[in-house]
């Protein structure tokens, strides 16, 4: 797999949840639940119990960054502190709902990262990606 291929994968499964392996279907079924597999091509995306925490970790740096560039702008435009707020709990009261809607699209990248590193299930139910 080339690295211009991954990164579509990737892209794609951060941006839309795209499937990992054929592009054409979402893995979700709902606005966080995975399709247990692939309605086109049929590859598992549901995996073992705890394969989300890696989706949660994403998703809080995600948050972490989110939180970084903000206090970034705090301190050299105050505009926080001139709305009279105190600028540490705004940033962390912002920085819980950045977390949530965060956490579907490190969903689809984590599971993408999952299937690209040959973690992610097989229509057979193996696992392993395939392409050399
Ligand atoms: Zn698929």
């Amino acid at each position: 797999m080339t690295y211009g291929r991954a990164l579509r994968l990737l892209i794609a499964g951060f941006v839309l949840g795209r499937c990992p392996a054929c592009g054409r279907a979402s893995m979700f079924r709902s606005a966080l639940e995975l399709h247990e597999r692939c309605p086109s091509c049929g590859v598992r995306h549901s995996l073992e119990d705890g394969a989300w925490l890696g989706a949660v970790a994403i998703g809080y740096g995600i948050a972490a960054l989110f939180a970084i560039a903000l206090t970034v702008l705090e301190l050299n435009v105050h505009f926080i502190a001139r709305a009279g707020l105190d600028p540490t709990w705004t940033i962390a009261a912002l920085a819980i709902p950045v977390t949530m809607l965060a956490y579907r699209p490190a969903k689809g990248l984590w599971f993408t990262l999952l299937y690209l590193y040959g973690l992610g299930g097989e229509p057979d139910g193996t696992h392993g990606a395939t392409e050399a």
